[in-house]
């Protein structure tokens, strides 16, 4: 025989974070804006690196080279 833990009476959802309690996870139905807001929080790390990998990539040579040509080839389709 086990040791019994107490459980808690709500569950985090695991989908949107969202307080559960656990008789109801079988009715629980994500909402999409907590659930987005969740994933966000989740993803917040990488979004920040992500940005800062960007905005590095766009400072370099390389991608301020892909900028200038991304924008002639939009002018170029735009005059035909
Ligand atoms: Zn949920």
């Amino acid at each position: 025989m086990g040791i019994r833990f107490p459980q808690p009476r709500y569950m985090p959802c695991s989908e949107c974070g969202a307080a559960v309690e656990r008789a109801s996870t079988e009715q629980h139905v994500c909402e999409r804006g907590p659930l987005l807001d969740y994933q966000m929080f989740q993803l917040r790390d990488d979004v920040a690196a992500v940005e800062s990998e960007l905005s590095a990539y766009l400072d370099s040579p390389s991608g301020r080279f892909e900028l200038w040509w991304a924008e002639r080839e939009r002018r170029r389709r735009g005059d035909e």
